[in-house]
């Protein structure tokens, strides 16, 4: 099968959040099983490091935009056996951009309606140089919705892309990208008439649209797929999931267990596996002390590495943590950026308990590892959760996730690895928290226990991999079969 990926983000070039993670090691591992090609187009945004990555220009085309014509710039370079293209155009994903998402939405589905289209383009001129047709064209978020609607609209009679399904993936539906008529009107393209959408009143909504022309869809865990499809869990699109429930499936994702790998990893002081579990004991003192807290092996070490943003569950975390920082012997590290009012109640944390909280406001991978083999607990008290990466890769790394149980948390953490709590509320937190303290100082035998059982998960990609290629066979089917 020949199989393409749009995104905004793909890891190590550009990554923001989890998307990242997905469109970065997902196709590698279809690869690895071998049979398939896959490629991968995002964005050429002017914070990607071209020269750290070798990303080179390989052509230029005219496309027709705006009543007129642009220019679209692609550049390439792979990364693990997959070719990676870059796209831009004068004015979107300029060089000299610093950002990756624009603060206002409504540029953005400016930028990403061009992305859509000159990505497509690009398929279209590529594919047919090379003598190849795409099977699948593997579309993740709202930033992508509109690709499905191009094909489904404007290149319906395409000799090279009207064979080609679509599978939407969504990560996160709070994110839905509006505004979209004024810049389908702005580019010259046809206006989304789809009776599905004008009775719902979407047609302005790019992740609606995603869902609405998608061959099939999918969202990154089996929980997370029913959530979205309630009217807590779908902000304000569960009606039209309804109407897909049939096309649609969860497939919890993996991490890249090569990349993650507390074993031979270069960025942790000490490195351990699940027989060595006792060397973990380096990293965490390593950690107190680059983070200037007391050394002290014995003291529960707390952390949390995250986007500092209602999603994540922040305002319960934040009073929980006070009234527990008061009471019992623990040490709190945080990893994250996000929103000003949460790093400032943040802030006010670390200068209530000097020597008990410690906080970092950047975005440091190598950092983040630190922590998680460093730390003896994460935390994730999400109010929602698509799937979730952190939680994952604690436990790989031997630090027990105490998490709510939501989404693709409550998928991937069970009693036997993690400990989980439900209401939204800060005393539920408080009281698995204190439950995870007690077994933490007074059962260590048990802890160690479930430490081995978490790091013993399966989160590798492959199984999961497997999964996205049996999906895509439906998906091309359903296509042929409509077609
Ligand atoms: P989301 O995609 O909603 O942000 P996930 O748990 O799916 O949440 O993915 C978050 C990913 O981003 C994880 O790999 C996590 O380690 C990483 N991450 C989040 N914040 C930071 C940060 N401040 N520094 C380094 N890595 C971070």
């Amino acid at each position: 099968m020949n199989i393409v990926f749009m995104a905004a983000e793909c890891a190590p070039f550009v990554k923001v959040g989890g998307l990242a993670d997905v469109v970065g090691t997902l196709p590698p591992a279809l690869h690895r099983l071998g049979g398939h090609t896959v490629k991968i187009i995002v964005p050429h945004y002017g914070a990607i490091d071209d020269a750290r990555f070798n990303i080179n220009r390989v052509t230029t085309f005219k496309m027709a935009w705006n009543q007129a014509t642009t220019r679209v710039e692609v550049s390439h370079t792979s990364h693990e056996e997959i070719d990676i293209y870059f796209v831009r155009g004068w004015p979107f994903f300029s060089a000299d951009e610093n950002f990756i998402y624009n603060f206002d939405e409504g540029i953005n589905v400016g930028r990403y309606l061009f992305f859509c289209a000159a990505g497509l383009e690009w398929i279209k001129r590529l594919a047919k140089k090379e003598g190849w047709l795409p099977d699948l064209i593997h579309l993740h978020d709202w930033h992508t919705g509109l690709a499905a609607y191009l094909l489904g609209q404007v290149y319906i009679t395409n000799k090279i892309l009207r064979g080609a399904a679509t599978l939407f993936s969504i990560h996160n539906m709070m994110y839905q990208g509006w505004g979209v008529e004024w810049h389908l009107i702005r580019a010259g393209l046809p206006l989304v008439d789809l009776p599905l959408l004008r009775v719902m009143g979407k047609t302005d909504n790019a992740l609606a649209i995603g869902i609405a022309y998608s061959t099939m869809l999918s969202t990154v865990s089996p929980t997370y797929a029913e959530e979205i499809s309630t009217m807590e869990g779908g902000y304000g699109l569960d009606g039209l999931l309804h109407a897909r429930t049939l096309r649609m499936t969860g497939i919890l994702n993996g991490i890249d267990v090569e990349r993650w790998n507390p074993a031979t990893s270069k960025a942790i002081p000490v490195r351990y596996n699940v027989k060595t579990l006792d060397k973990r004991l380096g990293d965490k003192l390593a950690l107190q002390a680059e983070l200037n807290l007391p050394e002290d092996g014995e003291i529960p070490l707390v952390a949390t590495v995250t986007r500092l943003v209602d999603q994540k569950g922040i305002d319960i975390m934040i009073p929980a943590l006070r009234h527990i920082l008061l009471n019992r012997q623990m040490q709190f590290v945080v990893l994250g950026s996000g929103m000003p009012h949460y790093e400032d109640a943040m802030r006010q944390l670390e200068a209530e308990f000097p020597g008990k909280a410690a906080a970092r406001y950047t975005f440091n991978e190598p950092l983040s590892e630190r922590i998680y083999a460093g730390s003896d607990m994460f935390l994730m008290p999400s109010l929602f959760e698509p799937c979730g990466i952190g939680q994952m890769i604690a436990m790989h790394y031997g630090s027990l996730p105490v998490v709510r149980r939501v989404g693709g948390l409550a998928d991937t953490v069970d009693p036997q690895t993690g400990f989980l709590f439900g209401p939204y509320d800060m005393w539920a937190l408080v009281g698995v928290m204190n439950e995870a303290l007690d077994r933490y100082q007074h059962d260590q035998p048990k802890w160690q226990t479930m430490q081995k059982a978490a790091m013993r998960r399966d989160f590798a990609w492959e199984s999961s991999a497997r999964r996205y290629l049996d999906l895509y066979q439906d998906c091309v089917e359903v296509h042929r079969a409509y077609a």
